[in-house]
């Protein structure tokens, strides 16, 4: 199934110069939704992981279905001020401003092997910030996983010693 016929280009979102790939199309597809799972899981079925992270909004959406689909539990990560119980911290910058995600301080435990998954890989700032507050609970990132890629931002030079998994590249 070519999947980019369900990837909206909406140009200068959410600033000047941004190309932004909106997926909305896709997840209202039931068979180009279903598509996309069932490939992601087949790409990750053989990685010997624990849990998967991933963070607001859109990482939620397919983190969710991928840790139903694979069986394994899934750490949600957010925006300051969302989580109710003691947290951790990561400050970072993103393809347009700054940001910062928090992870419950309980999320991971020492050892455990983790799959970062979000939507989008554009700048690769948000995964190196996940793989951060992993790595701070002790847990090991065994792979990074992603709807889409924008290789043309070049996210792999921050992530040089990840396994980045991503199933529509452009
Ligand atoms: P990065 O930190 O620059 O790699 O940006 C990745 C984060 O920003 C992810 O959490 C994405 O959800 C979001 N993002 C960046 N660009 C896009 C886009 O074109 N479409 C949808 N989300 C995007």
């Amino acid at each position: 199934m070519e999947l980019k016929k369900f990837i909206r280009d909406i140009p200068d979102f959410p600033e000047k110069g941004i190309i932004f790939r909106d997926i909305t199309p896709l997840l209202k597809d039931a068979e180009a939704f279903k598509f996309s799972i069932d490939s992601l899981s087949e790409k990750l079925k053989d990685i010997d992981f624990d849990i998967i992270v991933a963070p607001e909004a859109r990482g939620f959406i397919f983190g969710g279905a991928l840790s139903y689909k694979l069986n394994k539990g899934l750490v949600p990560v957010r925006k300051p001020g969302k989580l109710p119980y003691k947290v951790i911290s990561e400050k970072y910058s993103l393809e347009y401003g700054e940001a910062e995600l928090q992870m419950h301080i309980d999320a991971i435990s020492k050892g455990q092997k983790v799959i970062i998954f979000d939507d989008v890989l554009a700048t690769g700032g948000t995964a190196l910030s996940l793989k951060k507050l992993v790595e701070k609970s002790g847990g090991e990132v065994v792979a990074m996983s992603f709807l889409i890629e924008l290789s043309y931002l070049n996210p792999r030079k921050i992530l040089s010693n990840d396994k980045i998994i991503s199933l529509i590249v452009y």
